[in-house]
């Protein structure tokens, strides 16, 4: 299989390929792009491509090296990612221990970060010492969905590679590969919420509580729509969802929820309705098209805000949701 495991990322592994052949590749990597659209899986075939006997720029799957950087038990991985939204100096201090050490089997030693832009500033200079001086069997794979986050003395070492969207088509067929028992009505949600990033189809294939948490979701939104909640009860639910592990999920649906809306009120066709299990509501209700916009914005903030800096969840849902409020009345 090697690199034929991603799929519609067909330039990048062009360009990686040929890098790996020549042996061009630089002494570091930073993959950048979508939550979901292959990163990790990129870096590990690339972690695999490094080190495989073959020596042919693409992993064989079946030495002992690639098979070993695959189960992630490779003496010469050092692979380091979050623990509860950061990558502190610790663990970057316990991953560089090892990865000082001379090469115990593979022809290189791979440093790898996911998510690297949750490195705190003492983590970041941490692995900034080892990126400077490293010597000719160092490979470092970076990865990230926020580059804009790194320090610029870390971008300045990595060699760039963008991973991109699929179209739907595509995004497809690989879930129904995948799941191909789903039902029809679940796999064309997740292709349309996806946005082409197959990882996100895939996370909601495997979301066993998704109709609940859809349901959820409308009878909230639907009360806020209608206006029959008070400021108290949504303060109370705003407590609630900030709480939850599933928060994130429960904006975007929620974001989900006023987008279908604004998109029926405009006028726009069924088919580019995420979930037509509203269509009724939005048909009876008279709320106009520029607060739902307004609506889908402020969720879209929110979201923003929360996955991309340090702010308090609680009191950003709560913001969110009287701003929504007040766009309804
Ligand atoms: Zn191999």
């Amino acid at each position: 299989m090697g690199f034929e495991k991603i799929k519609g990322q067909e330039k990048n592994v062009k360009i990686i390929k040929e890098a790996l052949l020549k042996g061009s590749m630089g002494h570091a990597v930073l993959l950048e792009g979508p939550t979901g659209s292959g990163k990790t899986t990129l870096g590990f075939l690339i972690a695999q491509a490094l080190n495989c006997i073959t020596g042919s720029g693409d992993p064989c799957d079946t030495c002992l090296s690639c098979k070993k950087i695959e189960k992630r038990v490779f003496p010469d991985l050092e692979f380091v990612e979050p623990k509860e939204r950061w990558i502190k100096l610790e663990q970057i201090r316990g991953a560089k221990k090892n990865f000082l050490l001379y090469n115990q089997e593979g022809k290189y030693r791979i440093f790898f970060i996911k998510e690297a832009h949750c490195l705190t500033r003492e983590a970041a200079a941490s692995l900034l010492k080892i990126m400077e001086e490293p010597t000719e069997k160092m490979k470092f794979i970076l990865t990230t969905p926020a580059p804009f986050r790194l320090p610029a003395t870390i971008l300045s070492r990595c060699s760039r590679v963008k991973t991109h969207r699929l179209s739907p088509e595509l995004t497809g067929k690989l879930v129904k590969e995948r799941y191909p028992l789903a039902p029809v009505e679940k796999v064309e949600i997740a292709v349309r919420l996806s946005g082409g990033i197959p990882g996100a189809a895939f996370a909601i294939m495997e979301d066993e509580a998704w109709e609940k948490r859809t349901g959820e979701v409308k009878e909230f939104g639907t009360s806020m729509v209608k206006g029959n909640i008070s400021e108290a009860e949504i303060m109370e639910a705003a407590g609630k969802w900030a709480e939850r592990e599933d928060v994130l999920n429960l904006l975007q649906w929620l974001m989900i929820f006023f987008r279908d809306g604004l998109l029926m009120k405009a006028g726009c066709r069924d088919e580019l309705l995420v979930d037509h299990r509203h269509l009724s509501l939005w048909e009876k209700c008279p709320v106009v098209v520029s607060a739902l916009e307004d609506c889908v914005n402020i969720i879209k903030d929110t979201i923003k805000t929360i996955t991309t800096t340090n702010a308090n969840i609680q009191l950003a849902v709560e913001n969110m949701f009287l701003q929504i409020k007040g766009r309804l009345c």
